[in-house]
C-alpha cells in the first residue's frame, strides 16, 4: 500500500465523524433556541450568566456602561469605526480581556502581554454590539452556520431562518434607541451606496415625535435636491406628520450658527462666557450671588451655634448652669446645629451645580476656538459642537410664507440661539 492512502483514509473518517456528530449537536441545539435559552460559552459584554438559572442572563453591573458608552456614541453620529478609535484612546477594557480576568480565558491571549492588549477593540466587534437586539432583551439563534465542519468558515444564515424569542433578559438598551442606530448604520450603508455624504446623520430630530430624520432626495427637480422628512412619515407610515426641511436651507442656517458663535469666541470670550451661563439658567446671576452670600451667613451662624454649645458644655461641667437648663438648652442648639447642616448642604450643591455649568460653558468654549471661522460643514464638526437639531413642523402663514423653527442643542450647554 502507498503511504498517501492512509492518510487519504484518515482523513475520510474524520469527516465522516465530523459530519455526524455536528448533525446530532446542532439537533440539540435547535431544541434549546426554541426554549429561548443560549448557548455561547460566554455571556455577551454587558451581561453574566445567571448564577443558578441555566442560559439565562442578568445585567452585568461592572460592564454595562461599556455597552451604553458604545450606543451613546452611535446616536451622537458615530460609526463604528470612529467608536473603536474612542474606546481603544479612552483604555475601555475589551470583552477577551474582560473574560480573561474573570475566568482566565484566552490566557494564551492576554496573559504577560502588553497593555494595549487589554483594550484592543475591533471594529467587527462595535458592530456587532451595535447590531445586537440582545441588548433590547431578545435572543436571536441561529444567525450563523458553518458551511461545514471542515471548513471553518462561518456564514450567514438568511434573516427568515433565525429564531427570534422576545424579553429573555433585561434590556440595556430602549428599544427607541436601538431603532435610531440601525437607523443610522442603514443610511450610512445608503451613503456609502450613492457617494453623497450625509453629516446630519444621527443629529436631526423632529420636534414632534423625537425619531430621527430621514434623508430623501428629489431627482424629478432639473436641478436634484436633498431634503431630510420624519423617519416616522412616510414609507406608508403616517405615524407622524412631514416635518420637511431642504438640505441646502438646514446646512446654510446651522453653518451661519456656528460661524458667529466662532466669531463671538473669537472676540470677546469673556462676554461669552458670561452669556452662555445667563442663557444655560436665565435670569439666575442675582440669585446665584444670594445663594453665596446665604451660604456665608448661614456658616458664620453655625460656628456661632457650635461655640455656644462647648461654652455652655464648659458652664454645666463647672456646675455653673442646672442640669435641667442644659438638657434644655443642648436640645436647642442640637436641633439647630441640624437644621443649619442640612442647609449648608443644599446651598453647596446648589453652587457645585453652578459651578458645574460654568465648566460646561468653558468645554464649550474650548471645542469652539479649535475650529476657527467655520467655512463648511462636516460630520466631524457637527458631532464635536452640536447635540441635536430639533426640527419643528413647518407653519404656512396666510400670504403663502412657510416658518419654521430649528433649534440646535450644543454638547455641553444646550440650547444657546
Ligand atoms: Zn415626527
Amino acid at each position: 500500500m502507498h503511504c498517501c492512502d492512509v492518510i487519504l483514509y484518515v482523513r475520510l473518517t474524520n469527516e465522516w465523524f465530523a459530519k455526524d456528530t455536528s448533525r446530532k449537536v446542532k439537533t440539540a441545539f435547535k431544541a434549546k433556541f426554541a426554549a429561548g435559552q443560549r448557548i455561547g460559552a460566554y455571556a455577551p459584554i454587558g451581561y453574566r450568566k445567571h448564577p443558578e438559572i441555566k442560559n439565562k442572563l442578568i445585567i452585568d453591573e461592572e460592564t454595562r456602561w461599556i455597552v451604553e458608552k458604545i450606543f451613546d456614541l452611535a446616536i451622537h453620529g458615530r460609526g463604528a469605526a470612529s467608536i473603536t478609535r474612542i474606546l481603544i484612546a479612552e483604555k475601555v477594557p475589551s470583552p477577551g480581556f474582560i473574560n480573561f480576568q474573570r475566568d482566565g480565558t484566552f490566557a494564551n491571549i492576554y496573559a504577560g502581554a502588553s497593555e494595549e492588549k487589554s483594550y484592543a477593540w475591533t471594529i467587527a466587534q462595535v458592530k456587532s454590539i451595535m447590531k445586537d437586539e440582545t441588548y433590547i432583551g431578545h435572543t436571536i439563534h441561529y444567525r450563523e452556520t458553518n458551511i461545514s465542519f471542515k471548513n471553518k468558515r462561518r456564514i450567514r444564515k438568511p434573516q427568515s431562518e433565525w429564531v427570534r424569542v422576545e424579553n429573555t433578559q433585561e434590556p440595556i438598551i430602549s428599544e427607541q434607541v436601538f431603532q435610531q442606530v440601525q437607523e443610522q448604520i442603514a443610511s450610512r450603508r445608503r451613503e456609502r451606496k450613492n457617494g453623497t455624504t450625509q453629516i446630519f446623520a444621527g443629529l436631526i430630530k423632529c420636534a414632534d415625535c423625537g425619531w430621527s430624520l430621514a434623508y430623501g432626495e428629489n431627482r424629478q427637480n432639473s436641478k436634484p435636491y436633498g431634503y431630510y422628512h420624519c423617519s416616522k412619515n412616510g414609507q406608508g407610515t403616517r405615524q407622524c406628520s412631514m416635518h420637511y426641511i431642504r438640505y441646502d436651507v438646514l446646512y446654510a442656517y446651522v453653518l451661519s450658527r456656528l460661524q458667529y458663535w466662532s466669531g463671538l469666541v473669537q472676540h470677546d470670550e469673556e462676554r461669552l462666557l458670561k452669556r452662555l451661563l445667563n442663557a444655560s439658567d436665565k435670569g439666575q446671576a442675582a440669585a446665584r450671588k444670594k445663594q453665596a452670600a446665604e451660604l456665608k451667613k448661614t456658616e458664620k451662624r453655625k460656628a456661632e451655634v457650635d461655640a455656644l454649645f462647648s461654652r455652655m458644655y464648659e458652664d454645666w461641667a463647672a456646675g455653673r448652669i442646672t442640669e435641667y437648663n442644659f438638657n434644655m438648652l443642648s436640645g436647642k442648639y442640637q436641633s439647630e446645629q441640624a437644621e443649619l447642616d442640612g442647609k449648608i448642604g443644599q446651598l453647596q450643591a446648589a453652587i457645585a451645580a453652578e459651578n458645574q455649568s460654568a465648566a460646561d460653558a468653558e468645554k464649550w468654549i474650548a471645542l469652539m476656538k479649535e475650529c476657527v471661522n467655520p467655512t463648511e460643514l462636516t460630520a466631524e464638526l457637527l458631532n464635536t459642537l452640536i447635540e441635536k437639531i430639533v426640527v419643528h413642523e413647518a407653519v404656512k402663514s396666510e400670504d403663502g410664507s412657510r416658518e419654521q423653527e430649528v433649534e440646535i442643542f450644543y454638547r455641553f450647554i444646550g440650547k444657546i440661539d
